[in-house]
């Protein structure tokens, strides 16, 4: 994997989309051999142990792209704010209970991966505190912020390696038996079972081509495998009939089960389940509350739920953002 990714680490950016393979930060920063962006301080403290709190407090933030933005209007220019950036988040304040899920939902370009980028500390907020388990995540130890954040992005990226090599991504200390455990409890068992290689089928491109469906129980096979107290979930929905759909949704309730979870919710079904759910629109919090109270309010949420995730889930190819 390292030389397979080697080439990657020069390009700019590069982590991020490594990012979307769906590993734990610590074994991506181990593949690629990279230190977080962001240094950390002399006397960098740990999450405390047990469940995590996730939370944002008055989060403002721009990309440092200063050199690339092409300036197309006055507009534009007011928009730049005195690092150069174009403001992307602008006052986020939210608290994800320990143990709980917040769903963030609204259009492409809202800001939600974004917000998802600055708790692992990709970026770091230009004003407000982003906190796990209470703690600034600037005052936090890289090595604790990838002991206690996993993620899982779009599209159930897999390393085209074998079955085993990409669940043992999530714990390397893993035995035969918690493979099988996991795989049985991603509803992939007997499809690996069935493979004249087993666990050491090749996937991927060039290697066993796994369904779309597939692809996301074996992402949330790791996931089932992995330690992290907290889980920042990108879903999509794109590949999955219906009965992958219902099979998806119940491993993935198990997956997230007694971990927060911070979820941009392309499904109904995550939706409905998260305890708060909180409408991104422009870089803000326009709307909060669980499903049944944004619906009784009739606003954006309202119409978001219209056009988005009122069609039965099987019909629509996946939101895009
Ligand atoms: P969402 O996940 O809600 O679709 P994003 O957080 O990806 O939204 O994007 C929010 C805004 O930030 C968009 O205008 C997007 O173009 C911009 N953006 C996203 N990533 C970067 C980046 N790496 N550099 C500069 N701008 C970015
Ligand atoms: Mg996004």
């Amino acid at each position: 994997l390292t030389r397979l990714y080697a080439p990657l680490t020069a390009l700019a950016g590069a982590r991020v989309e490594v990012m979307s393979a769906l590993v734990s930060f610590e074994r991506v920063f181990e593949i690629l051999d990279l230190k977080p962006l962001i240094a950390e301080k002399p006397d960098a403290r740990r999450v405390p142990d047990g469940p995590v709190s996730v939370e944002f407090e008055g989060v403002s933030f721009a990309y440092p792209t200063a050199d690339k933005v092409s300036l197309a209007s006055l507009e534009d220019v007011a928009a730049l704010d005195s690092r150069g950036g174009t403001t992307v988040l602008n006052g986020i304040s939210f608290r994800a209970e320990p143990g709980r899920m917040v769903a963030l939902v609204g259009s492409s370009g809202a800001g939600k991966s974004t917000i998802a980028q600055l708790l692992p500390r990709l970026y770091d907020a230009d004003t407000g505190s982003v906190r796990l388990g209470g703690i600034d995540v600037r005052d936090l130890s890289a090595e604790s912020i990838r002991e206690t954040l996993g993620m899982v992005t779009q599209d159930g990226h897999l390393f085209h390696e074998s079955v085993r090599a990409n669940l043992l991504l999530a714990r390397p200390d893993a035995t035969e038996e918690d493979l099988w455990d996991a795989l049985r409890r991603s509803r992939l068992d007997t499809l690996i079972a069935a493979l004249p290689e087993g666990l050491d089928t090749v996937v991927g491109e060039r290697g066993y081509r796994l369904s779309g469906g597939e692809r996301q129980r074996l992402t949330i096979a790791r996931l089932l495998l992995a330690r992290q107290r907290v889980v920042i979930l990108d879903e999509a929905t794109a590949h999955l009939d219906s009965t992958s759909e219902a099979e998806v949704r119940e491993a993935l309730g198990e997956a997230l089960e007694g971990r927060t979870a911070v979820v941009i919710a392309h499904r109904l079904s995550t939706v409905r389940a998260a305890d708060l759910i909180l409408v991104v629109e422009d870089g803000r919090v326009v709307e909060r509350g669980t499903h049944t109270e944004l619906l009784a309010a009739e606003g954006r949420y309202e119409e978001l739920y219209r056009t988005q995730f009122e069609r039965p889930e099987a019909e629509r190819t996946g939101v895009p953002g």
